[in-house]
């Protein structure tokens, strides 16, 4: 495939095997390959979790592709993917800088975990880039930033870190999940390597753990051997519904950044809600930030009921289309609480530092239709009142 298509086209056609010509290439579910080469070296034997069955090379050139990057490498989950690089980077006991309001997994692995390993972490305001380079040690290596932030959606300046981790040897790297390549195509942008849980908009049916590792040919190798040995690898049968999963990404992605967009608007105008957000609201703070960089949004929103936590749960029981629970990306749209879920690790000073309310209500859209989803938010908001 050629850059003259368009990602859509791409995802579809990119590397696909056309094994004895059958537009799906079949599930190797097989543990066992015949050796062809007689001295192969370790990563090259094939085996499924050395990463070289078909079924994995056909994911990573899919995903390489739709980040604009050399190569690409599918893991068992976002944390495996996320884990390894992190360890990769910091091997012999190196420094990172972390954005503030990290994924809750992120979050526990970098503060709680890494100390253990003689490797250390510092978190830096990532709306404040003058405030970046009091922080580094000569040991730093990494400068680690997600694309948009779980649950008000901060959107940083890309620019700034590309040209920060520049300027000083660092590898910059971005959880670019809840934008998706689709919003963001981070190692095209600049991004050294850019990680996904492919368990939310990758796969996008609710129904796989997986994650990906994209960037140079060079450091995919290099993160590669280190993740066979590791063992975070994602079985045949997971890269085949990863498969069959891209290649709706655009469509799926397009609908829920329309849906979430409809519905931040909608709330924002109901007399029963105090705040929305979502950067496609002209009073969000990263508004221009994010039309700037980002095609588009994302399907995650969030916003405060008028009525406190009272009023936030009855919201959430009241709801009929949407499920309560964590998780986002999949068909069915999603509400949860994140002082209950992803943010409950944090002290509730810490949650206020981060702006994140005890009625703050996430919504990660699914495929519903617009206007159901908004009827049914505007009944549940009214049930509050009575
Ligand atoms: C879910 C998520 C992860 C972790 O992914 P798993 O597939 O659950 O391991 C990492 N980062 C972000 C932003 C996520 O939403």
């Amino acid at each position: 495939m050629t850059d003259r298509h368009h990602l859509g086209t791409r995802i579809i056609h990119t590397g696909e095997p056309r094994i004895d010509g059958s537009a799906v290439p079949p599930i190797f579910q097989s543990t066992v390959f015949e050796q062809s080469e007689p001295d192969p070296s370790y990563d090259s034997v094939r085996y499924p979790r050395l990463n070289n069955t078909p079924n994995h090379h056909v994911v990573a050139a899919k995903l390489a592709d739709l980040e604009g990057a050399e190569a690409a490498v599918v893991t068992a989950s976002g944390m495996a993917a996320i884990s390894t690089v992190i360890l990769w980077c910091l091997r012999g006991g190196g420094h990172a800088l972390f954005q503030n309001g990290l994924y809750g997994g992120t979050h526990g692995l970098v503060h709680h975990q890494l100390a253990h390993f003689g490797m250390s972490a510092s978190t830096i305001e990532a709306r404040d880039p003058a405030s970046w380079e009091a922080a580094l040690r000569p040991e730093t290596k990494l400068i680690y930033v997600e694309s948009l932030t779980n649950p008000l959606c901060q959107v940083i300046d890309h620019r700034k870190v590309v040209d920060f981790a520049k300027q000083h040897g660092l590898i910059s790297v971005i959880d670019n999940t809840f934008a998706s390549p689709m919003n963001f195509r981070a190692v095209d942008f600049g991004y050294d390597i850019a990680v996904h849980s492919a368990t939310k908009y990758l796969n996008g049916h609710s129904d796989l753990c997986a994650g990906a590792i994209a960037g140079d040919r060079g450091r995919v190798d290099d993160i590669v051997h280190l993740l066979n040995l590791l063992g975070g690898s994602l079985d045949a049968m997971g890269c085949y519904l990863l498969h069959r999963g891209l290649r709706t990404l655009e469509l799926r992605v397009g609908r829920q950044n329309e849906t979430a967009r409809r519905l931040a608007t909608f709330l924002s105008e109901h007399d029963a809600v105090e705040r929305v957000h979502h950067p496609t609201l002209p009073d969000h703070p990263d508004h221009a930030l994010a039309k700037e960089l980002l095609a588009d949004c994302g399907g995650v929103l969030a916003f405060e009921p008028a009525g406190g936590v009272d009023a936030a749960m009855k919201v959430i029981e009241a709801l009929e289309l949407p499920i309560h629970g964590p998780s986002l990306g999949g068909p069915e749209t999603l509400v949860t609480r994140p002082c209950k879920t992803s943010h409950a690790g944090l002290s509730p000073s810490e949650r206020e530092g981060l702006g994140i309310a005890d009625h703050l209500i996430r919504i990660a859209v699914g495929l519903e239709h617009v206007d159901d989803l908004c009827a049914d938010f505007d009944r549940a908001l009214r049930a509050t009142r009575t």
